[in-house]
């Protein structure tokens, strides 16, 4: 089973950079979105992205011809009638999802696998909704998807072999490399590694055992790492470090206040703002 057709459900940060992806790799795509509005700043993404592709792989022109190709409408059943996969992108909301999810599941063609990008939710918290439990799971990007180009593809026990493996065959027609996830697993590889990593640093900073860039100069020097775990924060960006760690235990939360009130307060969001931790 070969997936050609593409629609994205969800415009925004991540689902701008997968339809550009995947029509990037000369694949058809169509993103839906839920007002003309959206579907604007869609545009001005889409078009900053022409750059941003054009300059990292060294072709403008095809980045041109990718940003031309891509189709954008307000209507989900113009936006699914020929799709062979869905990729759902829409905000991390259960609720959302649930409500998307039932009104595709009665659009989508029988043949269509649907995949969602949830970053926290599990895909078989969704999967009840999909209305084909053996033909969903989750393919989830990474953010700034032309460098950071993990798929990783995770089933529920419920998702067919046929499936999953037409997903995985996807991620690398379309540039990824596909991770292979043999289970469900919250965070999947990458968040279950760099969540605890992160919130270990944050731990050492707070109790004062080492400032941030001995912590930094330690982790790369020791492992031969291109950037310490303070330097990941500000990659990240303060204000979802802040949300994170304010759901956390004791020293977490010591962690979340020292970010609002001698970064965020001050406008220092990371490297996005200029500085955070670090001067950019
Ligand atoms: P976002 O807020 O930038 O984009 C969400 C888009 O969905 C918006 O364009 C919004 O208009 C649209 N939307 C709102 N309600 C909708 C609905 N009912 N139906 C269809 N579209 C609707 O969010 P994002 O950061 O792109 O995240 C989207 C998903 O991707 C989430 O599940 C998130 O966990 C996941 N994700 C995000 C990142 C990241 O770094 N931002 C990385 C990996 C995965």
């Amino acid at each position: 089973m070969q997936l050609n057709n593409t629609t994205v459900l969800g415009t925004g940060v991540l689902g701008s950079q997968i339809l550009f992806q995947t029509a990037y790799h000369g694949l058809p795509v169509i993103g839906f979105d839920i007002s003309e509005e959206a579907l604007e700043a869609a545009k001005t993404r889409l078009d900053s992205l022409v750059a941003v592709y054009g300059e990292f792989f060294g072709e403008p022109t095809k980045a041109q011809a990718a940003r031309d190709s891509i189709k954008l409408t307000t209507d989900m059943a113009l936006a699914v009638n020929n799709a062979d996969l869905v990729i759902e992108a829409v905000p991390e909301d259960l609720k959302i999802k649930e409500q998307t999810y039932q009104k595709l599941a009665s659009l989508a063609p029988e043949h269509t696998i649907f995949a969602t990008n949830s970053s926290t939710l599990l895909p078989s918290d969704i999967s009840p909704f999909t209305g084909r439990p053996e033909q969903f799971l989750a393919l989830h990007y990474a953010n700034h998807i032309w460098k950071n180009n993990t798929g990783e593809v995770m089933g529920t026990a419920n998702t067919s072999k046929e499936a999953y493996e037409a997903v995985v065959d996807f991620a690398e027609r379309t540039g990824l490399v596909a991770i292979r996830v043999l289970k469900e697993q919250p965070g999947y590889v990458l968040n279950s590694l760099l969540v605890p990593f992160l919130e270990s640093a944050s731990h050492l900073l707070v109790n004062e055992v080492a400032d941030a860039p001995t912590i930094d100069t330690t982790w790369k020097i020791g492992t031969g790492a291109p950037f310490g775990p303070f330097e990941i924060y500000d990659i990240v960006g303060l204000n979802t470090a802040y949300h994170i760690a304010s759901h956390g235990g004791e020293t977490s939360k010591k962690f979340a206040e020292l970010l609002k009130s001698e970064y965020i307060d001050q406008g220092k969001l990371g490297v996005a703002t200029g500085e955070g931790f670090y001067k950019y």
